[in-house]
């Protein structure tokens, strides 16, 4: 995401560098240059010239910093007026003093609501609720049937009208769904409504039906990133039809541009509060705003990736793994396959690289980034014996052999990955040792 933008102001960036003071005349051709980078990214005309007075004269009245260069200090006001055009501070989800919370999704056919409906039920009970959600989109022959996959996919309770009753009323529907919810003591309602391929009057009246019926403690308006600048219109279209107190941008996995996110919390002045980045369930986050600069910025985005990395590994994993370090068995090909298999549950490889600072730098190699493959050494292990993956060093010419048939794979791919496994053995070694952790011996027996 955002590469187009991100990729464009890295430029503006790099013209600056070894300038030892910047002049008026400069200040405005870097003004320029970014303008023209927003407008690329397709950012909504007012928004672009906000932002370009926020910087000129943020840079103009700068007082000549000892610690940072122009270069810096021009990095430092892009990033900090980037977070205010996106929404400042992280804006966290309200619940209702009394159960249930409700909120209610609305957005375009095809936005993503259903999809969102799944991943809020599954964050909602990571985060220790019992959600409920509710199938008010009835317009869609298949929506009910969908919305009832995806909560058994995230493994919620979903409140749907009886198959063959005919279409029924999404008012209704929604209206019973909160009273059943106080009955079956889920505390959180996700109602999911119909979509509609344009601005639809009747469909809109609609929403603001089951909007006063339900009485949402948060209405969530729901849109593909990747209709760019046109999120705007739609927005303003849906603030005036249904009103909502927060956005949820989607399908930010295929937006290299950027421009709905950093436009349609100015436009709407309502924050965005969640990203989807794919289809999965798990593909799913809250938005904070500070993050996203930081990663637009091509300063990575540490913060999530350790997040990632803590629901990926257990306390009781990562606890195991430090117990390893420091005993005298070591590090095996077991608990290497153990960790890979951890980080494959943190999602695409290339995502969590992209997170990481400096990654800009690195676009064209993290296209190369191929999940399969850590699937196919995964393979490799899983055809190892026991005592094979305990001991390494028994893995001899003829094992190898047999190994690399096992798995389907060449024996060259089976020795590339025990010359692999041996440096992070290594390496592991040296790290408990300049840890000054006790009984590090050779690692394998
Ligand atoms: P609805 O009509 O608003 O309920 O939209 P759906 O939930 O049915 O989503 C429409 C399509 O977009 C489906 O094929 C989803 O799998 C896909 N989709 C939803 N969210 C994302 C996302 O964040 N990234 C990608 N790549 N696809 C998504």
């Amino acid at each position: 995401m955002f590469e187009t933008l991100s990729d464009r102001l890295d430029k503006v960036f790099s013209g600056l560098r070894g300038k030892g003071r910047l002049t008026d005349a400069d200040i405005d051709a870097t003004a320029r240059e970014i303008r023209i980078a927003l407008l690329e990214a397709d950012v909504a005309l007012p928004v672009v010239r906000a932002f370009i007075n926020a910087v000129k004269e943020r840079a103009r009245g700068a007082e000549v910093s000892q610690a940072l260069n122009p270069a810096q200090q021009v990095i430092k006001i892009v990033n900090e007026e980037l977070i205010e055009i996106l929404g400042g501070e992280t804006r966290r989800l309200r619940y209702a003093k009394q159960s249930p919370t409700v909120i209610m999704l609305a957005g375009l056919q095809g936005s993503g609501k259903t999809t969102l409906a799944g991943k809020l039920g599954r964050w909602l009970k990571a985060q220790g609720h019992t959600p409920l959600l509710v199938a008010a989109d009835l317009q869609r022959p298949n929506a009910v049937n969908q919305l009832s996959i995806v909560a058994g996919q995230a493994g919620v309770d979903v409140f749907a009208p009886e198959p063959g009753n005919g279409i029924g009323d999404p008012i209704r529907v929604a209206a019973d769904s909160i009273d059943h919810a106080r009955r079956t003591m889920h505390d959180v309602v996700v109602v999911d409504t119909a979509g509609r391929l344009g601005i639809d009057a009747e469909l809109m009246a609609q929403a603001a039906g089951i909007r006063d019926a339900v009485r949402p403690d948060e209405t969530l308006f729901v849109v593909d990133a990747m209709i760019g600048q046109d999120a705007v219109t739609t927005a303003e279209a849906f603030r005036d039809g249904v009103g909502f107190t927060g956005v949820v941008l989607t399908k930010l996995d295929g937006d290299a541009r950027g421009g709905a996110a950093l436009s349609v919390r100015y436009v709407t002045g309502q924050p965005i509060m969640f990203a989807s980045t794919g289809e999965k369930l798990t593909d799913f986050d809250v938005f904070h705003p500070e993050r996203m600069a930081s990663r637009i910025l091509g300063m990575g985005d540490v913060l999530t990736l350790i997040e990632q990395a803590e629901q990926a590994f257990d306390a009781e994993q990562a606890e195991k793994m430090a117990g390893k370090l420091v005993s005298r068995e070591g590090f095996t090909l077991e608990d290497f396959l153990e960790q890979m298999m951890a980080i494959r549950k943190m999602g695409p490889i290339a995502n969590l690289l992209g997170m990481l600072p400096g990654a800009g730098q690195m676009k064209e190699q993290l296209k190369q980034v191929d999940d399969r493959d850590l699937d196919r050494t995964a393979a490799i292990i899983r055809s190892m014996t026991p005592e094979e993956r305990v001991n390494s060093k028994i893995i001899n010419s003829s094992r190898r052999v047999r190994i690399a048939n096992g798995s389907g794979v060449t024996v060259t791919e089976v020795n590339q990955l025990l010359e692999r496994f041996a440096q992070a053995q290594k390496m592991m070694g040296q790290m408990a040792g300049s840890m000054g952790l006790p009984g590090m011996g050779p690692m394998s027996k």
